[in-house]
């Protein structure tokens, strides 16, 4: 005898307009809803008249609904639609950073239907064999100091290596060797200028490149288009002047490539593409050409960005996604989540949040952490991700690693760190690719007597970790599991496969 068990069914009856909202709730709580279907376990409203629904579900009410329906039992949550809204369109103000508010939300309403439901199947955030995900970019301003005008740019570094480090020495955020390492690099650069040997930001890069190979990590790397353009300003018609980059993408071509083919990622440091979809094609054609890959993705230089608008440009110019959407002035959540998502006004874009910003932690104008505060800083942000999953994002630029801001080793201890937690650090490729086939997968659960069925369709990902399926149940009637296993509190982790067998004590 084949019958369906008493698995919780969560359905969803939201106003036309909130379809795509509610839509993506269902994704990034990796669960399947029964839409406009009345004979579910627990039903989500928002924006309905309540009269209109039959049968007699718990009723969660996650927005403004008319009529009074008696038959129904009523959980009010009444935040959920209009923030979650708020959030994933227009982000959260920098003062409210360090809440991961809508993933809060979201874990609320699992308690709800922990509460109502025994026995439910989810797709949690989390890659199996790995605790959460991690994804380490750079933004790549600028290859040399050599390249940079006379003026104010290259004047800017001798001062910062002179009087500002002199400042930060003074409060500890340097020690002496690299203030003096500091100061002879500076002389290096001004010889550099003249034609004599090599600058250090000139040898970053490869520096960069070479700590990550021995991390046994790779990283994505933004390249901007297109020198000697400032582009448009964001409230005035043309950004200051130093917005502008100094190297030729053309003259990097074959690095580019060795990048791609050695595991890195190649993507867009945008200028103008956040402001229409022309600019975004025109900048996404620049790099592409130089790599011959069309999947992109692009952040914008000094996180030029207009939410909604700009996800709507990048969607239609192409790109995979954008990794925009954080903060220069501190670190944390914009859009409240560690997810990666879909802009719900975007056919195929995907966001990819920005967490963690060197600069927002280190720079003077910016928080001006020394390196064990800004260490200890976003501990909270991957407490986070050990406890909801989903993915931290790093952004360290390729100058931070010498002198004269020596901010290199908080993100090695960062990446070591999640390395022992057991992270998944990839590029944002694999790591959307896989958020791709969670989205794609659909579960089942069937009883056979004692033993439960669970049923999973979907793709397995070339070289990407198995998603995982999270069965809620009574674990404590848990006889035997076929394959690999991870007990929690009142559920049960298994890696997707075509047929999971549980046998359980007693029958039902
Ligand atoms: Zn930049």
């Amino acid at each position: 005898m084949t019958a369906e068990v008493s698995a919780g069914k969560i359905g969803c009856y939201v106003g036309q307009p909130l379809v795509r909202l509610y839509q993506e709730l269902e994704a990034l709580l990796g669960l399947s809803f029964y839409w406009n279907d009345f004979s579910v376990d627990v039903l989500l409203v928002d924006g309905v008249d309540l009269t209109t629904v039959s049968g007699s579900p718990l009723a969660v009410v996650c927005g403004p609904v008319s009529g009074e329906n008696p038959r129904l039992h009523r959980v009010e949550f009444p935040a959920l639609g209009q923030e979650a809204k708020s959030l994933l369109l227009f982000g959260q103000p920098p003062g409210q950073a360090s809440s991961p508010r809508l993933d809060e939300l979201l874990h609320e309403l699992r308690q709800v239907f922990r509460r109502e439901l025994q026995v439910w199947l989810e797709l949690p955030p989390v890659p199996w064999g790995y605790t959460y995900c991690m994804a380490l970019t750079h933004d790549i301003d600028i290859l040399s100091l050599k390249e940079l005008p006379l003026g104010r740019t290259f004047l800017g570094y001798l001062y910062r290596s002179t009087l500002v480090n002199w400042r930060r020495l003074r409060s500890g955020k340097v020690t002496i060797r690299e203030f003096l390492a500091g100061l002879w690099q500076a002389n290096k650069a001004c010889a550099a200028k003249l034609g004599l040997g090599q600058d250090c930001w000139q040898k970053a890069l490869n520096q960069l490149l070479e700590l990550e190979r021995s991390l046994q990590v790779r990283s994505s790397l933004y390249f901007m288009p297109e020198p000697g353009k400032p582009g448009k300003g964001i409230d005035i018609p043309r950004a200051p002047a130093n917005r502008a980059s100094h190297y030729e993408p053309e003259q990097y071509q074959e690095m580019l490539q060795a990048l791609e083919q050695e595991g890195w990622e190649v993507g867009v440091h945008g200028i103008d593409a956040w402001h229409n979809a022309e600019d975004a094609a025109q900048e996404l054609k620049q790099i592409s050409q130089r790599t011959g890959r069309s999947d992109l993705g692009v952040r914008m230089h000094w996180l030029y960005f207009k939410s909604p608008d700009s996800f709507e440009a990048l969607d239609k110019g192409g790109f995979l996604y954008d990794s925009t959407f954080g903060f220069n002035e501190t670190v944390g959540f914009r859009a409240g989540t560690l997810q990666p998502y879909r802009p719900l006004n975007c056919e195929h874009l995907w966001e990819l949040p920005l967490h963690i910003q060197d600069g927002a932690l280190l720079a003077e104008e910016h928080l001006n952490l020394n390196r064990e505060q800004a260490y200890s800083l976003v501990q909270p942000i991957l407490a986070s991700a050990r406890r909801f999953g989903g993915m931290v994002s790093l952004l360290w630029h390729n100058q931070s690693f010498t002198a004269p801001r020596f901010w290199g080793d908080v993100y090695v201890r960062l990446i070591q760190q999640a390395q022992k937690e057991g992270a998944w650090i990839a590029i944002p490729r694999d790591i959307l690719g896989w958020f791709y086939l969670r989205r794609q997968s659909r579960l089942s659960l069937h009883q056979e007597g004692r033993l439960w069925k669970i049923h999973w369709q979907g793709v397995r990902g070339d070289g990407l970790p198995p998603g995982r399926i999270r069965l809620y149940c009574p674990t404590e009637r848990i006889l035997a599991v076929t394959g690999d296993f991870e007990l929690g509190e009142g559920y049960i982790d298994m890696p997707v496969q075509e047929m999971l067998q549980i046998e359980f004590e007693g029958d039902g």
